[in-house]
């Protein structure tokens, strides 16, 4: 099975669906800890990831490390303090951004990925032919990074991953199990399912109870939580102090 440096290398040019080679710019492979506990899987580049070469840079990966900051550890004192400036409206300047990105990656052990490495025109849905194109890669990554649990954000990565449509608003917040093909057999992995983060931006609402704003960040919640008991029940890791979403 390849590693992932060497899937790195042989998607930065391919040429699997002729729609999406011909409206990329580049093709975004994904970043993070090339081992770590979390992957998130979106859907595809938009236009900054494309001109970029970086997953979930615009403003809806913004709304996401948000999240993902708030929860951070206590011990991971820069990306704790932050998040709880930025979900009380704070714009982080570019470096900001970055360094947070960098610390989800490290200390929070994330990488992040999409269901399709290419930008569809007009940030269309990619199609079922091009989900299917971009499949193997999509598993092969999950076999390379072995993370303890995928957080899906939003249908078309699930649909990616478990071969199936799913009614978003019904099963957001639900746990899947997914099979990838692994050397001697299937291995299974836990898989959460969230809204999108530019639905979640679109929408914008934070206030009521079942908002995709509240409910987002319950998932988020409920991402580090799973998180942290496979690490206690797995490494024997004593479970670290996080925020509760208010
Ligand atoms: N939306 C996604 O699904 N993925 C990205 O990388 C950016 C926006």
């Amino acid at each position: 099975m390849p590693s992932l440096e060497t899937l790195y290398d042989s998607y930065s040019s391919c040429n699997l669906c002729s729609r999406l080679t011909d409206s990329r710019t580049q093709v975004v492979f994904g970043e993070g800890d090339p081992d770590a506990d979390l992957l998130i899987v979106g859907e595809a580049p938009g236009y900054n990831e494309d001109a970029l070469g970086r997953p979930f840079i615009g403003a809806s990966g913004l709304l996401l490390d948000t999240f993902l900051a708030y929860f951070a550890t206590k011990d991971n004192t820069r990306l704790h303090k932050l998040g709880a400036k930025m979900a009380r409206g704070y714009q982080p300047t570019d470096e900001e951004a970055d360094e947070i990105r960098d610390d989800l990656s490290h200390e929070e052990k994330i990488f992040y990925t999409n269901a399709v490495l290419c930008r569809p025109p007009e940030n269309a849905d990619p199609s079922k032919d091009e989900l299917a194109a971009c499949r193997e890669r999509l598993e092969q990554t999950v076999y390379a990074i072995d993370p303890l649990l995928i957080l899906a954000v939003g249908k078309v990565p699930v649909q990616a991953l478990l071969g199936k449509a799913i009614r978003i608003t019904h099963d957001r917040g639900q746990l899947f199990d997914i099979e990838i093909p692994g050397v001697t057999g299937g291995i299974r992995y836990p898989l959460l399912v969230t809204y999108h983060p530019a639905y979640v931006a679109r929408i914008g609402d934070f206030t009521s109870k079942t908002g995709p704003g509240q409910l987002f960040a319950s998932d988020l919640q409920k991402a580090f939580a799973l998180l942290d008991e496979i690490r206690h029940l797995s490494r024997n890791e004593t479970k670290p102090t996080r925020r509760k979403w208010k």
